[in-house]
């Protein structure tokens, strides 16, 4: 039987470990995948563009287990209250094909997206870096905050929205807690005033400078997270000219990614950075720049992660999602049996 996951399961289960405990754990795990990175089969994500919006599948396989996620992108949806991201994926066994989990991945996508900026910035930022400016407080915006805090000890996150409910409805969901504070401003220089690492996460389908040069202090670690698809950026080109700037698979951010305005950009990925073989920062005074655009690999850790958590904590059900004729090659017979079946009940 395939283990099933809904959305209200995930939830359940986040909840019950607790969001610091969960990303901690997804953090492990990602970091955990990146760290085995030459073992793995990796393409760049098939996307599907339209005027409003995008559609991907991203497959990744380390030979014993292959994962894939479908997610959108869809910066208009709230006006049709749907979230701009919304993401379910598989995780199956690559010896029979078997698909193991069927789950929900829009909370999945929060958690492991907010785990692996932490584990860039706790890599890239200045040590003892505290305060953080979160530009867009949408949907990822608990989870970007939660992670810097637990992972990297960020205790003042200075959040500005274009919409003060956004901002506001942040500070509400993430008063109780301890050590974190919220700090509501108006403008996104406001937000940048003091702070050690700026995240970007914003939502727009188009080159949007939500950061130019002059706003950028020495030393500052940007974790751009909202622009990931071609014709979407949040920073102005010219940031990027004079910063060092990792991104997770090259072949696929230098389609989706800030890069995307700078295709020869000299760049590191993730996992040379988390393994030692390549420095996050050189000097105490080196931009540096986490040019997020959520690869495979980090599905892959966060479908493991919920595999394992969901059995040792009875979350989720058995669902027969695929045939399994007691006959295999009787798929006919099998198919008219259950009809038989379905009519004497
Ligand atoms: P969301 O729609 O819930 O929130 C986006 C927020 O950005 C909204 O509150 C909106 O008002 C705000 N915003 C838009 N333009 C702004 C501007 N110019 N200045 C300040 N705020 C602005 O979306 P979300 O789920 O939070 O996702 C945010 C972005 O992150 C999206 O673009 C999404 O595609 C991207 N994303 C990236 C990854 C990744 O792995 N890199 C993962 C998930 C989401």
């Amino acid at each position: 039987m395939t283990t099933f996951l809904d959305a209200a399961d995930a939830a359940t289960l986040v909840r019950r470990l607790g969001v610091a405990r969960a990303i901690g754990e997804v953090a492990e795990h990602v970091r955990h995948d990146f760290l085995r990175w030459p073992a793995f089969e990796k393409s760049a994500r098939l996307a599907s563009h339209s005027p409003v919006g995008v559609i991907e599948l991203m497959p990744v396989s380390d030979g014993t287990q292959f994962a894939f996620k479908y997610v959108n992108g869809h910066p208009g949806n709230a006006q049709q209250a749907l979230p701009t991201v919304m993401a379910c994926g598989m995780l199956a066994d690559v010896r029979t094909g078997f698909p193991l989990l069927l789950a929900d991945l829009t909370l999945a996508t929060a958690l492991r997206t907010a785990a692996t900026s932490a584990l860039a910035a706790r890599a890239m930022a200045r040590p003892g870096a505290r305060t953080m400016a979160l530009v867009g407080n949408g949907a990822q915006a608990e989870f970007q905050s939660l992670a810097f805090h637990a992972l990297l000890g960020v205790r003042e996150i200075r959040a500005y929205d274009i919409d003060p409910a956004a901002t506001a409805r942040l500070v509400h969901n993430l008063a109780g807690v301890a050590g974190l504070s919220i700090v509501p401003v108006g403008s996104i220089s406001a937000a940048l005033a003091g702070a050690d690492i700026v995240t970007t996460v914003t939502a727009d389908k188009t080159h949007a400078t939500i950061l130019t040069p002059d706003m950028i202090r020495p030393g500052m670690h940007l974790n751009a997270v909202g622009g990931d698809c071609p014709g979407k950026t949040e920073l102005h080109a010219d940031i990027l000219h004079a910063a060092r700037i990792v991104v997770e698979y090259a072949p696929q951010s230098r389609i989706e990614g800030e890069i995307q305005q700078w295709p020869e950009a000299p760049v590191q990925e993730l996992w040379e950075v988390l393994s030692g073989a390549a420095p996050g920062r050189v000097s105490a005074d080196d931009v540096t720049i986490f040019d997020s655009v959520g690869f495979a690999l980090e599905d892959y850790a966060v479908l493991r992660w919920l595999h394992a958590a969901a059995r040792a904590h009875g979350v989720g059900r058995p669902i027969a999602l695929v045939a399994l004729p007691p006959d295999p090659r009787d798929l006919y017979g099998w198919m008219m049996a259950s009809c038989q079946e379905a009519v004497a009940a």
